[in-house]
């Protein structure tokens, strides 16, 4: 009958609640874990000048290396959200990146900068300027060396508070990018008022190129009207990157010039061969 199945229904439904609240609640706890056993580690993505292919910054990505397998921070850090847990994972990211940029800096000569992506929950929480400056300088980083990357949803869901915290993080030095930006629903007349320095073609628009290029154009006009510095992000080829440098974005990252790569093997990759002087042993031993 009816109502046989509209019971079914509900309590099909319930059960899947449950489920889902077992597994939140089993992330939570191994979350914990995770962070008490040092199960994170960070991936590092190169951000190159696309007319001369220099790396001129890179962007810190997390992983979570769980039962020998690396998992995907689109699958925990919402969980890390829900939970709060996501602000002490945050500030190990940030106290991480400060370490590491000090650490090239220290062994190559090489100052380069890292990107920290800060997760929404994690920039409404009052202790992340001040974390941000005192990370900064406990490790001797030049505040121009660490950027800020926030997706252009967290900045607009509370937007007056959002455009306070950037300022305080503009005036100390930081760097501040826009992430994912085309994908939220910015409104021009705020956009003009935030203090950022850096806008992020989000994946999607460059993954449309070059055919369908109307948002990747639109945002490259208005960041140079803006006078912000434009990342394209996810260039995955050849043609996608002619289209870009046509365009004059002077900035890009993506799988065309290569994947996030663990630190060891960005080092190798895109620090040592720029180190002013050549370093006789690896950072990571000085990190670890
Ligand atoms: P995001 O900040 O927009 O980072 C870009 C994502 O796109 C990364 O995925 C990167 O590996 C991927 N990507 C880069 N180039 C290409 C490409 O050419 N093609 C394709 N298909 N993908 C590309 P990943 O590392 O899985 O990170 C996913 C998201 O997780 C990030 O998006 C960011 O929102 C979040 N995330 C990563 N690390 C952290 C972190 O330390 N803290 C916080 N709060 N969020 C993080
Ligand atoms: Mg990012
Ligand atoms: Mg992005
Ligand atoms: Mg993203």
């Amino acid at each position: 009958s009816a109502k046989a199945a509209g019971s079914n229904q509900w309590s099909f439904f319930k059960q899947q609640m449950t489920e889902q609240a077992a597994v939140r609640l089993r992330t939570e706890a191994s979350l914990h874990d995770a962070l008490k056993n040092n199960e994170f580690l960070l991936y590092f993505q190169p951000k190159l000048d696309l007319q001369t292919g220099d790396v001129v910054s890179c962007e810190a990505l997390i992983r979570w290396k769980k039962d020998g397998k690396l998992v995907s921070p689109v699958s925990f850090i919402p969980v890390a959200e829900e939970t709060g847990i996501i602000i002490p994972i945050g500030r190990w990211v940030i106290e991480q990146s400060c370490k590491i940029i000090r650490e090239w800096q220290k062994q190559y000569n090489f100052a380069l900068p890292i990107s920290v992506n800060v997760a929404s929950q994690q920039f409404a929480d009052a202790s992340l300027i001040p974390d941000i400056k005192q990370l900064a300088l406990r490790h001797q980083v030049s505040p121009e060396l660490l950027e800020i990357e926030i997706t252009e949803t967290s900045l607009m869901n509370n937007i007056d508070e959002a455009i306070v915290k950037l300022e305080q993080l503009k005036n100390a030095g930081f760097g501040i990018a826009v992430d994912d930006f085309g994908t939220g629903y910015s409104s021009l007349s705020y956009l003009r008022h935030l203090p950022i320095t850096t806008m992020k073609i989000d994946r999607a628009f460059v993954n449309d190129l070059p055919d369908d290029n109307a948002i990747a154009s639109t945002i490259l006009m208005l960041g140079k009207q803006l006078n912000l510095d434009i990342v394209a992000e996810g260039i995955e080829t050849q043609e996608q990157l002619d289209w870009l440098k046509e365009h004059d974005c002077p900035i890009g990252q993506g799988f065309f010039y290569s994947q996030p790569l663990p630190l060891e093997e960005f080092e190798l990759k895109y620090v040592l061969p720029n180190a002013n002087e050549v370093g006789t042993k690896s950072s990571l031993t000085a990190i670890n």
